[in-house]
């Protein structure tokens, strides 16, 4: 693939309404709150109509040899290389997260493997945070060793000692924040000064901040890394993923993308845009519902420990307070003794469902598996549960919540 043919990283939409933007409030950049309502789509370019149209298509026709040998120049050329529904997407997340630009694909862990594969080859080095998202390691275990990658696990909090992990031949660094079910934070900023010094590229997974609650790029990240599935989806009803990069970083990760074959599809890519409309106000309320039940399970005597980063009590709430803005509905807490009290706590729930994934309208709850961690171990004694905190009233909730103690408490 020439490198020429990669589509700007941004489009005219993007261009347009940061001039609307300038026009109406000279410099003033507008809320997060406001982009998600109004997003970078101008209604204008299409008649008038509020919503960016969902774009079947795989062949764009040309009006001549010579605008197809000059395609490049064009903002479309095949349904692969993107649409406007794509293309409304990729410019809401880039302005989200203050990035250059934006790449979609069919889930969250693909906008994890997709961005490793743009940026690892064999007899490079890999660091990995160790509280990272189970499927994360799966892939670099399996894949990225397979492929000749020395991967390498590290505690979340390093900080600036991850100096002392680097090789000449380390390439990425890769973060998430908080920790998948343990939610250790990190300390960003100074782990991405390191891996620069080091000259590797830095990845984070913020999929549970989403960028409401924090800006990676802001933070020395070169690549933002979200699964859609999870708040922007918000509805229980549609996998996506994305990754938004720095100007130095986008290039590669675009062209990366294309070689591999895959980008977003179009319903799917109109139900995040639809989700992402209303995603400020149902994280509000993921948030105060579910600093209520933490507040209430850690005055509790049947639990051991409540880790939720925004609790003050929680280990590393200095981290969180001073990198984050706020906190979202999924946390965890320690239930003691066997797997059987845990297996009896969750049976006994009757509006928390036991499923994966999280970020949707319903509460759910599952007992976390740590047996992949190599650093971060689980616990001596008890389980973790871990709370997706939905959209219902959290008097329900904590009545459920009593159920599984009761449950809990008559086995042991
Ligand atoms: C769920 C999740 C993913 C993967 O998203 P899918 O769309 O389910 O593939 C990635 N990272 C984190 C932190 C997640 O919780």
């Amino acid at each position: 693939m020439r490198t020429d043919d990669v589509p700007q990283s941004r489009s005219h939409f993007q261009q347009k309404a940061e001039a609307l933007t300038n026009d109406s409030s000279k410099s003033r950049q507008r809320g997060p709150n406001t982009v998600l309502a109004h997003g970078p789509y101008d209604p204008r370019s299409l008649h008038g109509f509020v919503n960016p149209p969902v774009v079947h298509a795989s062949t764009v026709l040309f009006e001549s040899t010579a605008a197809m040998k000059k395609r490049q120049s064009l903002p479309y050329t095949y349904g692969l290389r993107g649409t406007p529904t794509t293309k409304a997407l990729e410019d809401a997340l880039s302005e989200l997260e203050g990035a250059a630009g934006t790449i979609l694909v069919p889930s969250g862990l693909a906008a994890i493997s997709i961005p490793m594969l743009a940026f690892l080859g064999a007899g490079d080095h890999c660091l990995i945070v160790d509280s990272v998202y189970s499927p994360t390691r799966s892939f670099a275990n399996g894949t990225l060793r397979r492929m000749g990658v020395e991967v390498e696990y590290f505690d979340p909090h390093v900080g600036a000692d991850i100096a002392a992990l680097m090789r000449p031949n380390t390439r990425v660094v890769f973060l998430e924040a908080p920790g998948s079910n343990t939610f250790e934070m990190m300390d960003v900023g100074a782990v991405c000064d390191a891996a620069h010094a080091g000259g590797a590229v830095t990845m984070l997974d913020n999929t549970w901040a989403t960028p409401l609650f924090f800006r990676p790029l802001e933070h020395g990240v070169d690549l933002s890394i979200h699964a859609l599935t999870k708040y922007p989806g918000g509805h229980s009803d549609v996998m996506l993923g994305s990754v938004s990069a720095n100007e130095a970083s986008y290039r590669r990760l675009r062209e990366t993308q294309l070689q591999i074959g895959v980008n977003a599809a179009p319903d799917d890519t109109y139900l995040v845009i639809r989700g992402l409309k209303t995603m400020g106000v149902r994280l509000q309320r993921h948030q105060a519902s579910a600093l209520e039940l933490a507040t209430w399970l850690s005055g509790r005597d049947d639990v051991a420990e409540v880790r939720h980063p925004a609790l003050p009590s929680f280990f590393d709430h200095d981290l969180y307070a001073r990198q984050f803005g706020g906190s979202s509905g999924l946390f965890s807490f320690l239930l003691p003794g066997g797997f059987d009290r845990a297996a009896a706590f969750l049976d006994a729930l009757e509006i928390f469902g036991l499923g994966y994934s999280w970020g949707g309208h319903e509460s759910l709850a599952v007992a976390v598996d740590l047996s992949d961690r190599t650093v971060c171990k689980g616990p001596a004694d008890g389980t973790f549960i871990r709370l997706q905190v939905g959209l219902e009233d959290v008097a329900d909730l904590v009545a459920d919540l009593e159920r599984g103690f009761a449950a809990a408490g008559a086995v042991g």
